[in-house]
């Protein structure tokens, strides 16, 4: 039987990076029923509101979703979708894995990071004021709730992937009382977790050792902006923002997206490159039980990117977004 899927195609390259990706997911003979919803800029224009009714009851029903990147108009007092999404439906993890490509050129073979990104609170939490009109005051909410949870969530998922080590990233030496409290959460954590390694290192020179030693890292667990910004760090490693997803997990739900936004200068180009969205469909079917096909699709994508005939602008190709995903269809067995 079919499964229902929410499909929010989304704002800038968002249309057509998600059109390709929704497209591969059908011809890989997936059982997916897309639900089509709006969200972001461009539901604001065609439905009144950027994160419609509809959309969250669709997302309530279908409980999985493939989302495109969104905008948030600036000015007007909207909030991110993304976060309100995140919020709403409790989606506490937001996990981002980046791995190198055989024929996607970078300085290193062997990278293979997953950061795991606390996804409802620190300096997300929407919590924030101007005292007066030269003064701004962001709160970086931290409970040991929440941080308890990332981090147990970190350790059980390097225990199901084979993982060795968990790296916790923070700046508990300014950030006493917040990345204090984190850190103690992932000691207590660590303790029950005795065959994996752990480690903990603080924000700043985790990002130099990022860039200088990427592959003594595997399993990154961190707060809400440091994850954002790291897990985009590590994108770059790889070959760019077009190849690296995120999953937003909860309990009841999860919505799967790629890391970037909707780059609005390529929009309407058909130049984007798709793949981050192809793995957050990848990313999506095995989370519904559809491995077969996941796979399918996931060994195609490596060998277009192995083979390297047709590539996006951005890995240094001439093809368009469509000409990519024709040929992940064609090289699908
Ligand atoms: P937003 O405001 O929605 O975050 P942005 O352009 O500021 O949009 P991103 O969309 O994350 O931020 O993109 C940053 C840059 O990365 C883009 O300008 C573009 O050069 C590159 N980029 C992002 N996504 C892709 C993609 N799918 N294919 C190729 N290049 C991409």
């Amino acid at each position: 039987m079919k499964r229902d899927v929410a499909l929010i195609l989304g704002d800038g390259i968002g249309p057509e990076v998600m059109g390709q990706a929704s497209r591969i997911v059908t011809e890989a003979g997936a059982e997916v029923n897309w639900i089509e919803a709006q969200a972001g800029e461009g539901a604001l224009l065609r439905c009144g509101s950027t994160l419609p009714q509809e959309t969250v009851d669709i997302i309530e029903q279908t409980k999985v979703a493939l989302k495109g990147p969104l905008t948030t108009p600036v000015g007007g007092g909207y909030r991110s979708v993304n976060i309100r999404l995140r919020q709403h439906f409790d989606l506490y993890a937001n996990v981002r894995r980046t791995r190198t490509y055989e024929g996607v050129a970078t300085k290193y073979d062997n990278i293979d990071i997953i950061t795991v990104r606390e996804n409802t609170e620190g300096l997300y939490c929407g919590i924030g004021s101007n005292p007066d009109e030269h003064t701004a005051m962001s709160t970086r909410l931290i409970t040991e709730a929440a941080e308890r949870r990332i981090i147990t969530y970190a350790f059980e998922l390097a225990g199901k992937m084979g993982k060795k080590k968990v790296t916790a990233l923070h700046k508990a030496n300014i950030l006493k009382a917040t990345d204090g409290l984190f850190l103690r959460c992932f000691e207590d954590i660590s303790a029950e977790f005795p065959n994996i390694a752990h480690e903990d290192m603080i924000i700043d020179a985790a990002c130099m050792k990022l860039v200088t030693d990427p592959e003594n890292f595997e399993i990154i667990v961190t707060t809400n902006l440091f994850g954002d910004i790291v897990s985009d760090l590590c994108s770059g490693l790889v070959g760019g923002l077009g190849l690296t997803c995120g999953n937003n997990i909860g309990e009841a739900a999860a919505i799967f997206e790629a890391i970037h936004g909707t780059a609005p200068a390529m929009a309407g180009r058909n130049n984007a490159n798709p793949s981050a969205c192809i793995n957050a469909g990848i990313e999506m079917l095995k989370y519904i039980g559809q491995e077969q096909c996941a796979l399918r699709i996931e060994n195609s994508l490596i060998k277009t990117l192995k083979e390297g005939k047709v590539r996006t602008k951005d890995l240094g190709g001439s093809a368009s977004c469509s000409m990519f995903a024709d040929e992940v269809i064609r090289n699908m067995e």
